[in-house]
């Protein structure tokens, strides 16, 4: 896919503009929209014709969208090739059984009859004069940090930023974007999470006021991720090809992000050949961490939380009865008897549990006394209850893991009810931990997890939260 040094010269000479479909085009700059995209024809604004006019005059390359070769397909857009990713239906316009990939079918259908359209990364970017207008200040840890990334960016070099929970990995990103907003480059910081996208768009538009930002998730409002700021879920990353000079993947330990191949080659394809590539992570996975040891991925490391105080150390509280109890949709009195207690301090309490089942039947059981709410991955309202949880007008939050990274409440208690379920594993549980204690007024937060027996997970956890703090005494 990658087009010649010569063919992109040529590209440049020409312009979309002289096309009828593009003087009408809504954005300001239509290579703005289409630099670097992957798009199916229902998703280009453009009629068939004018595109194979594009397509001689080598402004657009055309793909074909799934090939199959030794009987196993393979879709263009998302890169997978697994083979029960791949079905059939009946499609009316080629009178047959069409194949169609459903691993990315979120993004809109891509079938086997209809290809593929990939513009060249065109767009020219403003260079801003001083981008960034956030006041706030940095501490030693964080200007370090913030110094390796300025290079990375520069040299173009991969870095893995690994900082604890609440090192204000946001704030560190700052001279790295100023930096390549002055140059006039194109940044994406990707997420998994849809949460951590929605945290960080306010934050980001509010610190870069006049650089033009997008947020680029699911059901986002903004739709056409034609920003030279673009903050996004790694799923969206599926629509681009070289289109980034910068690309920056926050939570890249994060589900589904670590154990899907489709969505780090979409990463991968997303940035240009020579970008920068930098990653965040509170808590790298096996193969981050052998990557550093043998010297092949650079690394710089935070222990120290922004406002000095170490990483609230996770207590565990064993309930033999706690798996039987939940069964039966109760909790057992214990912790009922905890809750209460808490209750009766100022902190807001935040519990974690293993499904939604169990979420529904805790708030259920709370809610007699306190204000509950719970949430999940599907829940509509998801948003609207972080945000009422966030402005105190709830007592309890409870949660399945989507909440476990990227969101902060400035003063809570963290509960995990059923520790030892296998969702729960030591990254998993280490940035459950994280999300207490992390404002400056409260750098505190009790830990608590609750099990039905100690696992693997628990201990590693809780070894990993110590050696942080034992490392952030260092320094
Ligand atoms: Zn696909």
């Amino acid at each position: 896919m990658k087009a010649g040094a010569a063919m992109l010269k040529r590209f440049k000479k020409k312009t979309l503009s002289n096309f009828p479909s593009f003087r009408s085009f809504a954005e300001e700059s239509p290579h703005q929209f289409l630099s670097g995209k992957i798009l199916t024809s229902t998703e280009l604004p453009i009629p068939v014709k004018e595109l194979e006019q594009l397509e001689e005059q080598s402004l657009v390359v055309k793909l074909t969208s799934l090939t199959q070769s030794r009987g196993t397909w393979q879709c263009h857009r998302c890169g997978t090739y697994l083979p029960y990713f791949f079905a059939r239906f009946p499609h009316a316009a080629c009178r047959k059984e069409c194949v169609y990939c459903r691993n990315c079918i979120m993004m809109g259908r891509v079938m086997e009859c209809e290809p593929l359209y990939w513009f060249s990364p065109l767009a020219i970017w403003k260079k801003h004069h001083s981008p960034c207008q956030w006041e706030g200040e940095l501490t030693h840890a964080q200007s370090n940090a913030a110094r390796r990334i300025i290079s990375a960016i520069e040299k173009r070099e991969e870095l893995l930023v690994w900082a604890v929970c609440g090192a204000g990995k946001t704030e560190m990103l700052f001279p790295g974007l100023t930096y390549a907003l002055k140059q006039g480059l194109r940044v994406c910081l990707a997420t998994p999470r849809t949460d951590v996208v929605r945290e960080l768009f306010p934050r980001l538009t509010s610190s870069f006021p006049e650089v033009k930002i997008q947020a680029l998730y699911g059901d986002s409002e903004e739709k056409s991720g034609s920003a030279q700021l673009l903050i996004a879920t790694t799923h969206q990353l599926y629509r681009y090809s070289q289109a980034f000079d910068v690309m920056i993947i926050d939570e890249i330990d994060a589900f589904p992000f670590h154990n899907d191949d489709s969505l780090k080659g979409a990463a991968q394809r997303a940035a240009k050949g020579e970008a920068a590539r930098i990653y965040l992570t509170a808590t790298p996975r096996k193969k981050e961490k052998r990557r550093i040891r043998h010297k092949q991925l650079p690394a710089v490391f935070i222990p120290l939380r922004f406002h000095g105080y170490p990483l609230p150390v996770p207590t565990l509280k064993l309930i033999p009865t706690l798996r039987s109890r939940l069964s039966k949709g109760t909790l057992p009195t214990s912790i009922l008897q905890r809750i209460y207690t808490q209750q009766t301090g100022r902190r807001q309490l935040l519990i974690f549990v293993s499904t939604i089942p169990h979420a529904e039947q805790i708030q259920e059981i709370l809610s007699r006394r306190f204000l509950v709410a719970s949430v999940h991955a599907e829940d509509p309202d998801r948003a609207d209850k972080i945000l009422a949880f966030r402005n105190r007008e709830l007592d309890v939050l409870v949660t399945t893991t989507i909440l476990e990274r990227g969101v902060t409440f400035p003063s809570v208690d963290v509960y995990v009810i059923d520790a030892g379920h296998q969702v729960f594993d030591e990254a998993a549980l280490v940035q459950i931990a994280g999300r207490a204690g992390r404002s400056h007024e409260d750098p505190y937060g009790d830990v608590i997890f609750f099990h039905g027996g100690k696992t693997n997970a628990m201990l590693e956890a809780q070894e990993a939260i110590h050696q942080m703090n034992r490392k952030a005494k260092k320094q």
